[in-house]
This record gives structure tokens, sequence and C-alpha cells, in this order.
């Protein structure tokens, strides 16, 4: 009877057909939903929350659905999909700020800011929306150069459930005049309130880049060139991603390519990237004389030079390579510089041992401390049942948590890591979050699929 109410109020802001695209994940399979609404304005999301508080719906924010941890998937909610809100574009050039509208998704604002000569400079091979980005806390592959979608967001505007309208921060570069909240909301995954404006850094598009695919002579040597590189151009470092050969063998696949390399593939290469955003410097020669160097004392082995598009290409294919081989069991994962091939060595060892048939396939933005620990499960294996699925999860986030590793590092929360949070964050700390969710949306509970609230454990 709920529901009907809801319907009912609603209007024509709700529908109850709702196509595929809207249950259907990036990874995870698909979902159901009684409804979908699809609000064009912050009145119209207000009016949907407080309609879906008075019936007691749980409404589910969705933005352009490629998140992987299942948290805009739905499991019977209502779907609130953002795809129209998209009437607020103002572009402020001398300060570098976009006030936008969150269903535009990142291609579209990159395309319009491209003539300005600016970016937002958050890179991924998804096309996300800017609300799925705030509510994930979207990394990506430039994240060493220009941080994450929390550095580079100044203001929000957000509705919460119980259908308020904020603004939150003023969108000044300097502003300690207040309680930053809008950073209570990136990273919310929807729980917290729906986000209907940002007010986004924007940064100049680099005038010069040069890249390389770099075969190091070992893991021992990836480090050593880390710094080698950052020690050298500092800031000019806007990439530094590592790709294990099974990853790179399933983008080459993919693709339909030939191997960049002159020899075989290494066990694990490297994607580096200079760029600068003014004129006047060769980054080209640059990264060549610093990989010469490398050469010479033997951190590197291989490389592959001035194809940057083509290399690039074959880095955004690791993702669809890894779906053709297999179902993709991800773990994105980070850690301290430090301990991340001990990680990596450890966890390779328990899972030959344990499950022998997922292969692993990881890949990241070891410029960051990032790595996506992913396995590929092959389709003519026969498929993991749930409780073994649960003891590979455990498994291996076990053993990111004792190398002092965090279970999510760039994809936000959701359902798929419901349990870990609740395993896995400290009493006191998941007590806080549960207090600071009820007290914004008063019972915790009528939105977004993951739950900041106490789990069943307590
Ligand atoms: C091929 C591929 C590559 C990827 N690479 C990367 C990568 O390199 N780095 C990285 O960080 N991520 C990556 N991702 C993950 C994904 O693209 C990001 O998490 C993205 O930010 C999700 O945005 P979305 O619009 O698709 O959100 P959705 O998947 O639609 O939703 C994600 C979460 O945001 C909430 N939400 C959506 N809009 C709003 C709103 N307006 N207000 C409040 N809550 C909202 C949803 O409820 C849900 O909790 C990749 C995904 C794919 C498929």
């Amino acid at each position: 009877m709920t529901l009907e109410a809801f319907l009912l109020e609603a209007g024509p802001l709700a529908s109850t057909e709702v196509e595929a695209r809207y249950l259907s994940g990036s990874r995870y399979g698909a979902g159901q939903a009684p409804a979908l609404c699809r609000p064009a304005n912050a009145d119209e999301v207000a009016q949907l929350l407080r309609l879906a508080r008075q019936h007691g719906v749980r409404l589910l924010p969705q933005g352009a659905h490629t998140g992987l941890v299942k948290a805009a998937t739905p499991q019977g909610e209502v779907l609130l999909a953002t795809e129209r809100l998209k009437s607020v574009f103002e572009l402020d050039p001398l300060d570098r700020l976009l006030r936008v509208s969150t269903g535009f998704k990142l291609s579209e604002i990159n395309e319009r800011l491209a003539p300005h000569g600016l970016q937002f400079p958050i890179d991924l091979s998804a096309d996300p929306s800017i609300g799925g980005m705030l509510a994930h806390n979207t990394g990506g592959t430039r994240m060493c150069r220009y941080g994450d979608v929390r550095a580079n967001t100044l203001a929000l505007e957000v509705v919460l459930a119980s259908g308020e309208r904020l603004r939150l921060g003023r969108g000044l570069a300097k502003d300690n005049s207040q309680l930053a909240l809008q950073q209570l909301f990136i990273g919310s995954s929807g729980a917290l309130g729906v986000i209907t404006e940002a007010t986004l850094r924007l940064h100049p598009l680099p005038r010069a880049s040069a890249s390389a695919l770099l075969a190091p002579a070992s893991l021992d040597a990836v480090w050593p060139l880390y710094v080698r590189l950052t020690q050298a151009f500092g800031g000019l470092v806007s990439a530094f991603e590592g790709i294990s050969r099974h990853a790179l063998e399933a983008a080459i696949h993919v693709r339909g390519g030939a191997s960049p390399f002159a020899e075989a593939l290494p066990p694990y290469a490297l994607l580096v990237e200079l760029s600068a955003d003014f004129d006047g410097l060769d980054v080209r020669a640059l990264l060549h004389g610093a990989l010469e160097a490398a050469f010479e004392s033997g951190e590197l082995v291989d490389a592959a030079l001035d194809r940057d598009e083509a290399l690039w290409g074959l880095r955004h294919a690791v993702s669809e390579g890894l779906r053709e081989q297999g179902a993709v069991i991800g773990f994105d994962i980070s850690l301290p510089r430090r301990a991340l091939w001990a990680f990596r060595e450890e966890a390779t060892a328990w899972l030959a041992a344990e499950f022998p048939q997922a292969k692993v396939c990881d890949f990241g933005h070891l410029g960051d401390g990032g790595q996506h620990f992913n396995l590929v499960w092959p389709r003519q294996a026969p498929a993991l049942p749930d409780g073994e699925l649960a003891r590979l999860r455990e498994g291996i986030y076990a053993r990111v948590a004792a190398q002092g590793g965090s279970f999510s590092a760039e994809h936000g929360l959701g359902p798929l890591l419901q349990a870990t949070y609740d395993a896995l964050t400290p009493a006191a700390q998941r007590d806080l979050a549960a207090r600071v969710a009820a007290t914004l949306t008063d019972d915790g509970a009528a939105l977004g699929a993951f739950r900041f609230g106490p789990s069943s454990q307590d």
C-alpha cells in the first residue's frame, strides 16, 4: 500500500515502467525496481524525497550506473535516476570553477570545457555522472597529479531525506568560516542525501604530454623508478600505472593488436606519463632522458615509447579484456607502497592453494597506492558457490588489512562491501558514522543501498 500511495501522489514524477538499462550494473548482474523517478530539478528531488519518507518508500539514487560496488543496482528500491538533472552549467574561468548539475556525465562536461582550455581531470575508462563520482569519490588514472573528486570539490547542493535543500560551502578556494559539511556527502554512496549540484575545481588541459609503457627488471625496480621520476619531475608525473601480464594480455586480446614490446611481455608493466599545462617544455625529451638513465642503472629492460594514444587505449581496455575472459571478482584496494608487493605475493600464493582456478589479473594506480587486485574466474570452470566466494573475499581483505591497507580505495561503498565494512571498520568509527547518518536522514534508512547504520552484528 505504501508504494501505491507514493506513486499516486508522485503522479508524473514516477513510473512503474523501468527499462532494463536502469536495472543492470557494470559488473554484478541485474536487480529489480518497482518504479522509476526521473526528476528534472532539485525541487522535484525534494518533493520525491518528502513523499518517500511520508510513505515509507526507500529511494535509490542512480547516476550513470557504472559503479562497481552494487550501490546503484536496485534490490526492490524505487529508483531515482539523476540523468535529467542538467539545468545548471556555470563556468567561472577566472576562478577556474564550474557550478554544475549532477546529472551531467563526465564526458559531457569535459567536452564543454575543452574550448576554454579547461578540464575536470578525473580520468577513467567509464563515463560516470558527476553525482555518482561525488557519491563514490572517484579516483582514476591521473589521481597522483590532480587528486580525487573530494580534492576537487568546493561546494555542494544536497537534498536531505526530509526534503530540505541545503547549500554547503561557498565555492571559495579558501574558506575556514564553517565546518566543511559538503565533505560528508562525498563518498557517502547516496545514503545521506541526493546531491543535486556541485562546484568543481577545474584544471588547465595539458599542453604537452608523453607516455611510455615500461618493462621493469623486476618488481623491486618499480619503486626506485617511481622515486626517480617523482624526484626529477615532481607534479609533472601525471600517471604511474601498473599492469600485470595477465591484465595486459587481456587488453591486447580485446583490442586485437600486437604486443607493444619488442621482447616478450614482462610479468609486470608500468604505464607512466609526464605532462605540462604550460608551453615550452619538451616533456618527451625529459621522459626519454630519465628512461635512458633507468636502463643504464638496470631498472628497466624494455620500453614502448611514442605511441601514447595506443598505450592508453590498451590501459583503458583492461576492464573490457578481463570481462571477456570470464567472471571478474574485483578488489579495489590501496596499500602503503612498501607493503604492496608483499601483499601481492601472499595473496597470490593463498589463492593458488585455496582457489587455483582464480587467475590474478591485477592492475591499477600505483602512483596513488591503489591496486585493482582483480581475479578472473574462467567461464569453463564451475561457478563459485556464494559461501566460497565469501570465503575468497574475506581471505583477500584479511590480507589487505594485515598490511595496513584499505578494502575500498576509490570505488566507494555499496552492498558488495557491506559485510566487509561491518567486520573491518573499528566499532567507534562505525558508531559515529551511524549517528551522523541517523541525524541526516532521521532514521538512517530511507535512502541508498549502503547502511552506515548499526550492522546486523550489533
Ligand atoms: C570500466 C570501468 C572503469 C572504472 N574505472 C574507475 C577508476 O579508474 N576509478 C574509479 O574511482 N572508479 C572507476 N570506475 C567506477 C565508477 O565509474 C565510479 O564509481 C563512478 O564514480 C560511478 O558513477 P556513476 O554515475 O556511474 O554512479 P552510479 O553507479 O549510478 O551510482 C554510484 C553511487 O552513487 C550514488 N549516487 C549517484 N548519483 C547520486 C547523486 N546525485 N546524489 C547522491 N548519490 C548519488 C548511487 O546511489 C550509488 O550509491 C570504473 C567503472 C567501470 C565500469
